[in-house]
C-alpha cells in the first residue's frame, strides 16, 4: 500500500515506524516535481534494487522557480503519478504543501556560491538555492541512506553530491543515466508542454545535440532550428545545452568522452 505523507510530522513518524523493525532498513529516496515519466521510473527502479524501502517526493518547489509563469505552467498530473507509484509498489510518497516545507517562509536557506552560479544558475538566479534548501529539509526528515538523481540534470546532481560531502551528510547520492526517447530527446516533464509542432523541433534539436561535431558547428546547426539557445558550453568533461522552444525550456548534457555517463 502506498502511504501518503504530507507534513514534516508524517515523514518523521514514517521513519520511526520503519526503523523499529528488527533489522536496519535501507531507505532510498527519489525527489521529483511530479508528472512522472520513464526517467523518474528508472530512478525508482534503481532505488528499489538497492534498498528495502523506496520513498518518492512530489513537490513543485516554488523557491526554485525564479519566474512565476514557469511555476504556474509546470505540469501537474498528481492522480496518474500516484497510480504509477502504487503500481510500482513504492512504499511512500511525500506530497507536502508549501507551508509544510517552509513553515517560517524562506528565511533560512542553503546557498552554494560557486558551481551553482553558472549554466542553469546563471539563467535562473536563486534556482539552486531553492533546490538545495528543499532537499536538505527532506533529507533531514526522511534520513535516507541513498538518494537517486538523474544525470540529465547534471549540474543539480553535482551540487547535491557536493552538498552531501561538504555538510557530512550520512547518505549516498547516486547518479542515474539519462533516459531518452528514440529521437534522443531526454525525457522531461516539460516535454508535456510542447505542442505537436514544437515536439518536431525538440526531436531535431536532440538529434543534432547527439552528433559528434565541434561546438561551433553544433551551434550553427541549432541556430537553423526555430529555437533560442540559452547556453551551449563545455565544462566538467561534458557538453551542456539549454534551449527555449517557444516558452518551454529544455536542458541536456552529454559526456565529452563517448560511452561515459
Ligand atoms: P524533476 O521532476 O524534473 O525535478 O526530476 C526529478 C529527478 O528525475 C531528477 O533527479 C532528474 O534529474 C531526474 N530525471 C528527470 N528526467 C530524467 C531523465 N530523462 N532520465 C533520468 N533521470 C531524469
Amino acid at each position: 500500500m502506498l502511504k501518503t505523507l504530507k507534513s514534516a510530522e508524517d515523514i518523521k513518524t514514517f521513519r520511526t515506524e520503519i526503523q523499529t523493525s528488527n533489522h536496519k532498513i535501507k531507505v532510498g529516496f527519489v525527489p521529483t516535481m511530479g508528472s512522472l515519466h520513464e526517467g523518474h521510473l528508472e530512478l525508482i527502479r534503481q532505488s528499489q534494487k538497492d534498498n528495502d524501502v523506496t520513498v518518492v517526493s512530489i513537490f513543485v518547489n516554488p523557491t526554485q522557480f525564479n519566474n512565476r509563469n514557469d511555476f504556474d505552467s509546470y505540469p501537474n498530473r498528481l492522480k496518474s503519478d500516484l497510480d504509477s507509484l502504487a503500481e510500482l509498489k513504492v512504499q511512500a510518497v511525500i506530497v507536502p504543501e508549501e507551508k509544510d516545507i517552509y513553515p517560517n517562509g524562506y528565511t533560512f536557506k542553503l546557498t552554494e556560491s560557486q558551481d551553482s552560479l553558472d549554466l542553469c544558475g546563471k539563467a535562473r538566479p536563486g534556482h539552486f538555492d531553492g533546490v538545495l534548501t528543499v532537499l536538505i529539509k527532506l533529507f533531514n526528515l526522511l534520513q535516507p541512506q541513498n538518494v537517486y538523481m538523474g544525470l540529465k540534470d547534471y549540474q543539480q546532481y553535482k551540487l547535491v553530491k557536493g552538498m552531501a560531502a561538504d555538510l557530512f551528510l550520512d547518505l549516498e547520492v547516486v547518479g542515474v543515466p539519462t533516459v531518452r526517447e528514440d529521437s534522443g530527446l531526454a525525457l522531461s516533464s516539460r516535454n508535456f508542454n510542447l505542442t505537436d509542432e514544437q515536439k518536431v523541433v525538440a526531436d531535431q534539436y536532440a538529434q543534432i545535440f547527439a552528433k559528434d561535431i565541434s561546438l561551433e558547428t553544433l551551434r550553427k546547426e541549432l541556430e537553423r532550428l526555430n529555437l533560442k539557445i540559452d547556453y551551449l558550453v563545455e565544462k566538467w568533461g561534458r557538453r551542456f545545452v539549454a534551449v527555449f522552444i517557444g516558452d518551454v525550456r529544455l536542458i541536456d548534457n552529454r559526456p565529452l568522452v563517448k560511452n561515459h555517463e
